[in-house]
């Protein structure tokens, strides 16, 4: 199958570690790819550079401080320069955008994502934030206005390849790997001192860095569990996690005949970038590719949930339902930027969003509305205990 014309992309967090992987990606396909949104919340000179080279239509500076820098420095373009935090949702919504590509960190991406879903854009969703916090009215949304939302995060680009061809009310499990990251066999003591520096040294992945202190906390498989129940309506009990340390294996669907379909290949996030934005067809690129001798062994453990708490909040926040995947969600994001402030330790990250699960009212069945109140007052109550702690 082939890219009949031109897509136009619209990327939101094109400074981030998926936004320049995903330009690198269009880059090298300037025939079928055209970048006619960048957005960044602060880092203006990348934002100049992108849109220097690539000349989108907007580009957006979320941080309103950088908004005359960035527009000085485009004056003599075409680009048109916006500012604020509302701009994203109202430039997704473009006429020329075919694709959505959410690469921004955490909550902020929910808004403009259910603008995407609005105005009828195919969203290829790496934020998987917004599934966390959202994914029943996120879902149904796309449901609704007859949208694809398309997997970027790699265990999910995984299945959803795996799930090609295949009815999915066949699917019996899925089998999520996780790489351990950087403290995979490590303890209860050696976690209490370690710092946000050796959290940030990935085994297999360079990413953001909340995404790297998530993979060492495995929240990010949390997230991910949460993230798999949304995108391909699973049960609880239908999703697993494998820790599978050479990140090879990026996920594998078990039906219901026990035949077992996996994805493979190097860990490189550029795969499931175009996969995404090519889907359903394949393109011809360059990527190094998977040498078996290079690998004698691949190798599976379980993972260590008792050591690793937060992988077991997940899943709890799935059985609970209603608003308690946005409450861990928001009080990770204050309990990461704070670990990477060096403001609390490793293992109090976990002991407050146990806290925030307990004690943050909990609602059943949430509205949007609801889920923007539980994400304020969430934070607000981890940013009381980390300052009590
Ligand atoms: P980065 O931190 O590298 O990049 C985040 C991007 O979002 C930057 O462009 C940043 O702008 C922008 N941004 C940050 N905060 C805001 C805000 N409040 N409002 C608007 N824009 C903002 O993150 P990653 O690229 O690593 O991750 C992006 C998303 O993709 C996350 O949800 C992550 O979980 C997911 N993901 C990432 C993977 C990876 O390999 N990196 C793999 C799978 C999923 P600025 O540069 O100006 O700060
Ligand atoms: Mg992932």
């Amino acid at each position: 199958m082939e890219i009949s014309k031109v897509k136009n992309i619209a990327i939101l967090g094109s400074t981030g570690s998926i936004g320049t992987q995903a330009l690198e990606v269009i880059r090298a396909n300037k025939d079928l790819f055209k970048a006619v949104v960048l957005t960044a919340q602060s880092n203006a000179d990348l934002l100049i550079a992108q849109a220097l080279e690539f000349s989108p239509k907007v580009v957006v500076i979320v941080d309103e401080s950088k908004y005359g820098q960035v527009k000085e420095a485009l004056a003599h373009t075409s680009t048109e320069v916006k500012s604020g935090e509302d701009a994203l949702a109202e430039v997704v919504v473009l006429p020329e955008i075919n694709v959505v590509l959410t690469a921004v960190v955490g909550f902020c991406g929910l808004k403009p994502t259910i603008s995407a879903i609005q105005a009828k854009k195919t969203i290829a969703l790496a934020n998987k934030e917004t599934l966390v916090v959202a994914g029943d009215i996120v879902t149904a949304l796309a449901k609704e206005n007859g949208v694809s939302i398309l997997p970027v995060d790699s265990e999910h680009s995984a299945i959803f390849q795996c799930l090609v061809g295949e009815n999915v009310a066949e699917v019996e499990k899925i089998y999520l790997t996780a790489s351990g990251g950087p403290f995979r066999g490590k303890n209860i003591d050696f976690l209490k001192t370690v710092t946000c520096h050796q959290a940030l040294k990935h085994p297999n992945w360079s990413m953001g860095a909340k995404i790297t202190i998530d993979s060492a906390s495995l929240m990010n498989k949390g997230l991910e569990v949460i993230e798999a129940k949304w995108l391909f309506n699973l049960e609880v009990d239908q999703i697993d996690v494998i820790v599978h340390p050479q990140s090879i294996i990026h996920s594998i669907a078990q039906f219901k005949d026990g035949s077992m379909k996996a994805q493979m290949g190097l860990p490189d996030m550029k795969l499931p970038i175009q996969y995404a934005l090519t889907y359903p067809a394949r393109l011809q690129n360059d990527f190094k590719r998977f040498n078996f001798l290079d690998y004698p062994a691949l190798t599976f453990e379980p993972a260590d949930m008792q050591t690793f708490r937060n992988l077991a909040y997940a899943f709890e926040a799935l059985h609970k339902g209603g608003n308690m995947a946005c409450i861990i969600n928001a009080a990770n994001e204050v309990v990461v930027a704070e670990f990477l402030k060096e403001r609390i330790g490793f293992l109090q990250m976990s002991d407050i969003i146990e806290r925030c699960m307990l004690n943050v009212d909990f609602v059943e069945k949430p509205i949007l509305e609801d889920y923007f109140q539980t994400d304020k007052d969430t934070r607000a109550y981890a940013l009381d205990l980390v300052t009590n702690i």
